[in-house]
């Protein structure tokens, strides 16, 4: 809870006898019953940007101006801190923002900062694009090979960035192993865990120091919010963010705060569905000769497989009924989407290939259709790409 609070929360302690809250239902049921005015069950959103003053030097409540703070977003971002077990959480107009916002707030002018080489393009960019003006320095590395994380870590630096599974390889980092090196290299270690969502894992019990979300995937789930989350382990480090956020302005609309929030409490739900569905297309795709490579962590339901060649690629995407060939990831619709074009296109040739980012790479993010349907679509696809054109 924030000093904002929302002062009609049942209270954390459980009734004598009974056990406390899973941290799940917590979350879910974050504000819910909370409105004072017409004890409605699901809160109001407030769209207001400005609060009164009581007096010259008095605020009337607890807000003053939405950029600073809003009820709407603070209910949205105690949800998530819940969920990632974090101390505060600050919640932003997309995942890059909350980028932009972690090197802002957190890394000196001139900071080193060690970054995977196979992280999601957006992010790269971001990183390159300040290392050339030379406000950071940054060092990409496969942090899957603890042997390589350990020698770029020999070296101080200010942030340790994990992306884990990666974008769009779905490749794993040991997070705590990764965390630990980060720390005696007097680093601070993020994880963007937009890929998992803290229901399929939460970093800071592993040792990060920050988890970041782009919320516009698992989180809102629906694909129509663009939005952005810092979790930050310690109120120490959630003051820093939350401080810059304001002065940068990076803070989300309210109306999507309320959106993302109603998202995020059927997330569960979401989430057993799409682990069903993504395992059905798991089996196909392992079966089917025309994927040489499928890269699936075991959990999740983003994953990516090779089909050989760009044009092989292209004859499956070309008459698919159910899967849209689409950027994004996390909705409840299926989407697939060839990285090299399209999500990581910012990476030039030479970084893509180091980063195993092949013609023939396709993405799949799996939603929550008729499990049947979408294999006889991506089944349908998989035959068209192993036919040769004449
Ligand atoms: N991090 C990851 C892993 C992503 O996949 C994305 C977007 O695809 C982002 C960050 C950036 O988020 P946004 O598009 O909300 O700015």
């Amino acid at each position: 809870m924030t000093e904002h609070g929302h002062g009609d929360q049942p209270s954390d302690l459980p009734p004598i006898g009974l056990p406390p809250l899973s941290r799940l239902t917590r979350g879910i049921r974050h504000g819910l019953g909370t409105d004072r005015g017409h004890h409605a069950i699901v809160p109001p959103w407030y769209p207001s940007t400005n609060y009164r003053f009581s007096s010259l030097d008095t605020k009337a409540g607890d807000f003053d101006y939405a950029r600073t703070a809003n009820p709407t977003r603070d209910l949205f971002g105690e949800a998530l801190a819940t969920l990632e077990g974090g101390a505060g959480c600050v919640v932003v107009t997309s995942g890059m923002a909350a980028a932009t916002l972690v090197v802002n707030a957190l890394v000196p002018n001139g900071g080193r900062v060690v970054a995977p080489h196979d992280l999601y393009g957006g992010c790269w960019r971001l990183f390159t694009r300040l290392h050339e003006q030379g406000r950071i320095v940054v060092e990409y590395v496969d942090l899957t090979d603890l042997a390589a994380a350990r020698e770029a870590l020999s070296t101080p630096a200010d942030l340790v960035w994990i992306e884990s599974p990666s974008n769009p390889l779905l490749r794993l980092t040991d997070i705590e192993a990764v965390t630990g090196l980060a720390r005696e290299a007097g680093a601070l270690s993020l994880v963007d865990n937009t890929f998992c969502s803290p229901l399929l894992q939460t970093p800071l019990a592993l040792g990060a120091d920050l988890v970041l979300h782009s919320t516009t995937k698992f989180i809102n789930g629906h694909s129509d919010v663009l939005g952005g989350a810092v979790i930050s382990s310690t109120t120490d480090l959630d003051e820093q963010v939350r401080t810059w956020a304001n002065t940068l302005g990076l803070t989300a609309s309210p109306f999507d705060s309320w959106l993302a929030l109603r998202g995020l409490r059927t997330l569960d739900a979401r989430l057993r569905v799409h682990a069903e569905n993504a395992a059905a297309v798991v089996d196909l795709l392992r079966s089917h000769p025309a994927a040489k490579t499928v890269n699936h962590p075991g959990f999740g339901s983003v994953l990516s497989f090779d089909v050989g060649s760009l044009d092989a690629a292209a004859r499956l995407v070309d008459g698919l009924r159910c899967i849209d060939l689409a950027e994004s990831l996390g909705g409840v619709e299926s989407l697939i989407c060839h990285p090299g074009l399209m999500t990581h296109a910012s990476m030039p040739p030479h970084v893509q290939d180091a980063a195993g980012i092949t013609p023939g790479l396709l993405r799949l993010s799996i939603g929550i259709e008729g499990a049947d349907d979408l294999v006889a679509d991506l089944r349908a696809g998989l035959d068209r790409a192993r036919t040769l054109p004449a």
